[in-house]
């Protein structure tokens, strides 16, 4: 059962051949039993998802349909769930049980969608392989002494070990792209805007999107449709109609023009990597496409204008954790501010104390216009790239990561190399646009992520290429040895 994809799930309860609270009840064991090799979950909620599973259960006897209705997923910790734990992956927020829920906890839970837990995460949603999280490192299921990739490596990590069929994530600079490539499955981060941060704990709020993370495209399309949509409690939601991602996953490929940036064959790529998606563009030049060398000039300002804007915006959010209003605060303060001090200190992390101190001192009225407003031009000449390369291309295509999947602990005493990573995600958030990465091959054993980037809200796009890519090629079936 635990092999099942949601569309699979979703035929399966319809056809009345399984319920959701068996379906609960295996994957809670399934999870019980393997979860302590790869830590992807910070917390579980049995009691939740058996009542959740009831009700849903019990709708679909009363007659209600829909994909999600009894569908078992988790959310990646940083989404608030009322009244269940929600840490951020960080000692910080140990103690904070959510007053309400994220807009899509709530949306997923009208659709009758089954919260088996929350997930385990890179703290604060800072970093690339989900070793910053005060609840531990967690494990990549292809190979258990590599990273999964960050920072939602527990939503990755479950899926890809077949603990759920698919879980919530966000990407400010990579977070869902990233651990998909990494672990061997499909994620989709998409437009800014398309789905509510609202609940949703703010890292870089002009970055922070949230999106699903699964095995499939098909899959993806489905939890999407759950998530997206206009939500008035955020003030950059946007209010577009939400197309059927489903129904638009057979569209042909006949023509479709594909563009290829000579930029990102540069010599930070592992050759390995780069032949890799050179069959993946051959493959889809057979379903129809049409391949076209692309130039993305400013994309190697990108990193550098992310890693002022993303500490600089967080610099600014996380002064919310003081102490005093929530979360954790030092013992026996002496003063208020050796409260701030110590309560901060203690609480946050040393990748999270290092963006803080980075975003605050770009900010700052001496050197604010050095960096940060710098940073806000390249912004807007990545987009520029962009919105060129579009007019002649209706997808761009490359690797989702320069490399796969690294050790443990082999980038943590040097975090500028943990951020060089980045270079092929970054670009999308900096610029707004939807992007997705589905599995292309393996390199010793490690998956390898393709990445295809579409024009504002053409997530229906992706999908579509997604989805037609998979319907010929076998990556996305291949399942880690003991999973
Ligand atoms: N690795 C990037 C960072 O640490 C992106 C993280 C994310 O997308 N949340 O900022």
């Amino acid at each position: 059962m635990h092999h099942m994809t949601l569309a699979e799930i979703a035929r399966g309860l319809a056809d009345k051949k399984l319920s959701s609270v068996e379906l609960t009840q295996t994957l809670l064991a399934r999870i019980a039993q393997l979860d302590p090799q790869i830590n992807s979950f910070i917390s579980l909620t049995q009691d939740l998802a058996l009542s959740q599973a009831k009700a849903a259960d019990e709708r679909r006897a009363n007659g209600e349909s829909g994909a999600l209705l009894g569908a078992p997923i988790a959310h990646k910790d940083l989404f608030c769930t009322q009244g269940i734990r929600t840490s951020c992956g960080s000692k910080m927020l140990d103690n904070f049980k959510a007053p309400y829920d994220a807009t899509v906890v709530a949306k997923l839970a009208a659709a009758g969608a089954v919260t088996l837990g929350k997930t385990n995460m890179d703290e604060f949603a800072m970093g690339s392989a989900n070793e910053s999280s005060w609840y531990g490192a967690v494990k990549n299921p292809w190979n258990l002494e590599h990273v999964p990739g960050g920072s939602s490596g527990g939503s990755a990590a479950a899926v890809a070990a077949r603990l759920l069929p698919a879980a919530t994530a966000t990407d400010t600079g990579g977070s869902i792209r990233q651990p998909a490539a990494f672990t061997n499955l499909t994620g989709l981060k998409p437009t800014y805007g398309r789905v509510s941060r609202w609940g949703m704990i703010a890292y870089a709020s002009s970055l922070d999107q949230g999106g699903p993370l699964a095995r499939t495209a098909e899959d993806c399309a489905i939890l999407l449709q759950g998530m997206a949509g206009f939500d008035p409690n955020d003030s950059t939601s946007i209010d577009e109609p939400v197309p059927d991602y489903s129904a638009g996953l057979n569209g042909s490929l006949q023509g479709l023009r594909i563009g290829v940036p000579k930029e990102y064959f540069s010599a930070g790529l592992d050759p390995r990597i780069a032949e890799l998606i050179h069959n993946s563009i051959k493959e889809l030049e057979k379903l129809g496409a049409v391949i076209k060398e692309i130039s993305l000039p400013n994309m190697q300002h990108a990193i550098p204008a992310y890693y002022v804007i993303a500490p600089a915006e967080a610099s600014s959010n996380l002064s919310r954790f003081d102490g005093v209003r929530f979360g954790y605060r030092c013992e026996n303060p002496e003063n208020l501010e050796d409260l701030y001090k110590r309560s901060r200190g203690e609480g946050f992390g040393s990748e999270v104390q290092r963006r803080i101190m980075v975003g605050a001192y770009a900010l700052s009225a001496g050197y604010y216009d050095a960096y940060y407003l710098k940073a806000q031009k390249i912004r807007r000449l990545v987009k520029n790239d962009f919105m060129s390369a579009f007019n002649e291309v209706d997808i761009i295509l490359g690797p989702t990561t320069p490399n796969p999947a690294w050790k443990l602990g082999a980038k943590s005493s040097d975090p500028v190399a943990a951020y060089l990573e980045d270079v092929y995600t970054i670009t999308a958030n900096l610029a707004g646009l939807p992007g997705l990465s589905m599995p292309a091959g393996f390199v010793d054993g490690l998956p390898v992520g393709v990445q295809l980037l579409a024009p504002y809200f053409q997530e229906g796009r992706l999908l579509n290429v997604a989805h037609q890519y998979q319907l010929n090629t076998d990556w996305h079936t291949r399942t880690p040895t003991g999973f």
